[in-house]
């Protein structure tokens, strides 16, 4: 397909295959077992300035937007989805702030985090609050100076390895999820701990964890936008960050397809390599197919998020389901190419097929997105 990229574009693609292949790969395996962050490569994008790939030249960054984003996510997935999801949280965790922050809170924070002096996550998610993210029950009361806050927050990635978090909390309780606010929250804040390192079944190189808050104080000039902003301004960062999600699966499937395309054309049986008998030929066909309409899908809907349309949340959504579900069978096809050795840890589809999974459930699960696609449809005129 041609996508007619940009010079940036082309240029940050070609980046972050190198780093993903020359500093990731070796790393892979090792990682995943050990269930360690790749700091070592995440420097590495940032010392290249992939890490501010998406922020404003003027603070830092490259000046790209969310396909560029998509770009680097997609590169990165194609080797390590763990590794990515790494990536792509650090943008998760400073889109509010980019979109709604102060000039003073952007000058304060966004410098730093476009160089990788500071690793930024995302906290909205809570034992009793997941799907039902208008449950979240952590509070920031308001004193004189600013807010105390108290609460759990659950499966944060880049949880204990990030400096900077952009917390959703309860500033008015009485009004719910409408009393929500977005607070900028410092690693080093007096109250806030973190939980055990959760084990997970696939993206083992990032890590996932709680957060703690008891009676943290956070500066009033800390709150993004106004009180009671959080949700709206929760849900418009999913619209923009979810084909960022789609990019991760899309990564995933083509280094899954690689692979199996690879050994199906060297493993011989009956006499012959196994691609010359139909039914592995097409299933990497069928693969093939799912992975470019994904892919289509994906950078349609990163450059309309880019193109200053208002409302894309159901082209959001569908970008994230179809990837991640073309993701999830592409990588169990794999795993059958393979046979036997796609069931050991000696190859790697076993790993993209345990990685593909998590793309069907974070930001939004998929039954939660079809949900808000039949939303949209119940809207449209065509
Ligand atoms: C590895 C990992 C990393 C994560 N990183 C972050 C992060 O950085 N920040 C953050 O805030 N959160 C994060 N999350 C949380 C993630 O977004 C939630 O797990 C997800 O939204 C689903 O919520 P839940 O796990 O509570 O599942 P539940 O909401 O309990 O859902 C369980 C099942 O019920 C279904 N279901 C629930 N409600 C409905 C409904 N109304 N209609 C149909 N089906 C429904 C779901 O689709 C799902 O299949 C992460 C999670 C994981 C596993």
């Amino acid at each position: 397909m041609e996508y007619s990229l940009t010079e940036l574009q082309k240029t940050v693609k070609q980046m972050a295959r190198t780093i993903a292949q020359d500093k990731m790969l070796p790393l892979r395996a090792e990682l995943d077992q050990k269930e360690e962050f790749p700091r070592s490569v995440i420097q590495e994008l940032a010392d290249t300035d992939l890490l501010g790939v998406y922020i404003p030249e003027k603070y830092g960054g490259l000046g790209g937007g969310c396909f560029e984003l998509c770009l680097v996510t997609e590169e990165l997935s194609r080797i390590c989805a763990g590794l990515a999801v790494s990536y792509a949280v650090n943008a998760l965790g400073s889109m509010i702030l980019l979109e709604y922050g102060s000039e003073e809170q952007k000058q304060r924070y966004l410098p730093d985090i476009a160089r990788g002096k500071k690793l930024a996550a995302f906290a909205l998610t809570e034992e009793s609050a997941g799907s039902d993210a208008g449950a979240i029950k952590t509070t920031a009361t308001r004193m004189d100076n600013g807010y105390i806050l108290n609460g759990t927050k659950q499966f944060i990635t880049n949880g204990g390895e990030a400096d900077i978090y952009t917390i959703i909390a309860l500033t008015d309780k009485e009004r719910g999820i409408r009393g929500a606010s977005a607070l900028l929250v410092d690693k080093e804040t007096p109250g806030f701990t973190f939980g055990r390192k959760e084990k997970k079944l696939g993206i083992r190189a990032s890590i996932t964890r709680e957060l703690i808050f008891e009676d943290s104080p956070v500066p009033l000039e800390n709150l993004i936008s106004k009180e009671g902003m959080g949700f709206p301004m929760t849900m418009r960062l999913f619209d923009r960050s979810r084909p960022g999600i789609g990019a991760q699966a899309v990564g995933l499937a083509q280094g899954a397809l690689e692979a199996a395309l690879d050994y199906a054309k060297q493993r011989n049986q009956f006499g012959q390599p196994i691609i010359s008998f139909q039914a592995v030929s097409h299933m990497l066909a069928d693969m093939a197919i799912r992975l470019e309409a994904a892919r289509a899908l994906v950078y349609t809907t990163a450059r309309t998020v880019d193109s200053g349309t208002k409302n894309f949340s159901t082209e959001s959504a569908m970008a994230k389901v179809f990837a991640s579900d073309a993701a999830m069978q592409i990588t169990i096809d794999a795993v059958q190419v393979f046979g036997g050795v796609g069931y050991m840890q000696d190859y790697p589809v076993e790993k993209m097929m345990r990685d593909a999974k998590i793309t069907q459930i974070y930001e939004g699960t998929n039954q939660i997105l079809r949900d808000v696609i039949a939303s949209g449809l119940r809207k449209k005129t065509f």
